[in-house]
């Protein structure tokens, strides 16, 4: 048995049809920058989603990137956030010329330890950068409550969460604004990068739009320094094919990790979701100490596995100049050593989990 990490090939035979018909329309329109299936998809992730505004973008980073400066970050201020997430949280801070502030993260969720935000916070400091690690979010009432105190912005890096709720209110409308990535490896996938902003207020919504084409408020007027950060009407046709069984995939993904924590969690930390949240689980993540080993030896067997991530962000080479090192983040540091990532999409059958399962554990005895 061959394992596939995240069968985007079996996912595009299934909605091949719709994805065919959607595409050969584009075409047929030509309408390739901003054509009406950008327009039609950002309805449907309002609806989706409940955030008033969704704007489209070229990729989960070019959408971290227009909402750090929709908030208007400068050189020097300061953001908070986790070192336990993919390059892109921090450098988009970075390359605002504004100072990521890493604090730890929790040993259960892997998302960034709410309780010590305060401590971090400065007169420099503007907004509170959390990740929704491997799709579950961080706990946004606490961090929310902070943020309220100190006047301070929440941006949530949620290019891994698509789909997951807090409280039953979906991630993408839990920040001031709220991010997300169409990477085709994550839960809702384009066939190419892609990403979105959410937020649910107009200003934000507004500059964020504008943001997307080079700061032009109206044609060859730029009103704002901004990026050329559009979604491909291509991508965005691709997508509204997909999106109306994004629903069921999510199920279907909860399925899978149910199987993985049955078999698994006596012998493994397997993933904690705390009661009042759902994972869109973007990864399916156990804890081993001999990672390495396992690794190898499931790599012979036809299984795939990941590691998010090996390397924290405060030890990066390009964020040397933080000053940070190896034990300022001890959970993080663990958790880098440790994680690792089973084959987790909403395709896998239950023999296949079963054999990844059975792996584990011949492995293991
Ligand atoms: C994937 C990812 C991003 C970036 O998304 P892209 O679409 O690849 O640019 C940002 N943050 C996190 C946590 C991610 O996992």
């Amino acid at each position: 048995m061959k394992i596939d990490f995240a069968n985007l090939q079996l996912q595009y035979q299934t909605y091949k049809e719709n994805i065919h018909r959607n595409i050969q329309a584009v075409l047929d329109k030509s309408n390739y920058i901003l054509g009406e299936e950008v327009q039609k998809l950002e309805e449907e992730l309002q609806k989706f989603t409940g955030a008033k505004y969704a704007i489209t973008c070229s990729s989960g980073t070019d959408a971290l990137l227009l909402a750090l400066m929709a908030i208007d970050i400068q050189s020097g201020d300061e953001i908070i956030t986790t070192p336990f997430t993919w390059i892109s949280t921090g450098e988009m801070i970075a390359l605002l010329k504004a100072k990521p502030v890493f604090v730890d993260i929790e040993t259960d969720t892997y998302n960034i330890d709410a309780n010590l935000i305060e401590k971090a916070i400065t007169k420099k400091t503007k907004a509170i950068m959390p990740v929704s690690l491997y799709g579950q979010p961080a706990d946004i009432d606490v961090i929310k409550d902070i943020a309220n105190k100190y006047n301070l912005k929440v941006i949530i890096d949620g290019a891994q969460s698509f789909g997951s709720t807090y409280n039953g209110k979906m991630d993408s409308n839990l920040g001031d604004i709220s991010t997300t990535s169409f990477f085709p490896s994550k839960p809702l996938g384009c066939y190419g990068d892609g990403g979105a902003v959410f937020t649910n207020n107009e200003e934000y919504a507004k500059k964020i739009k504008s943001l997307r084409v080079h700061g032009q408020n109206k044609r060859y007027h730029h009103q704002y320094i901004g990026i050329g950060g559009r979604l491909d009407t291509l991508q965005a046709a691709i997508l509204l094919a997909k999106l109306p069984n994004f629903k069921k995939e999510l199920k279907d993904r909860q399925k899978v990790a149910d199987q993985y924590t049955e078999k698994l969690s006596k012998t493994f930390q397997t993933p904690i979701i705390k009661a009042n949240r759902t994972s869109a689980w973007a990864q399916y993540t156990i804890r081993v100490k001999n990672r390495d080993n396992l690794q190898l030896n499931l790599k012979e067997k036809g299984i795939p596995t990941s590691v998010f991530y090996p390397v924290p962000l405060n030890l990066q080479e390009c964020f040397k100049y933080l000053k940070s090192k190896y034990g300022d983040f001890p959970i993080s540091d663990q958790a880098s050593r440790e994680v690792l990532s089973l084959p987790m999409n909403s395709f896998l059958k239950k023999e296949e989990v079963d054999f990844v399962f059975r792996s584990i554990d011949k492995i293991n005895s």
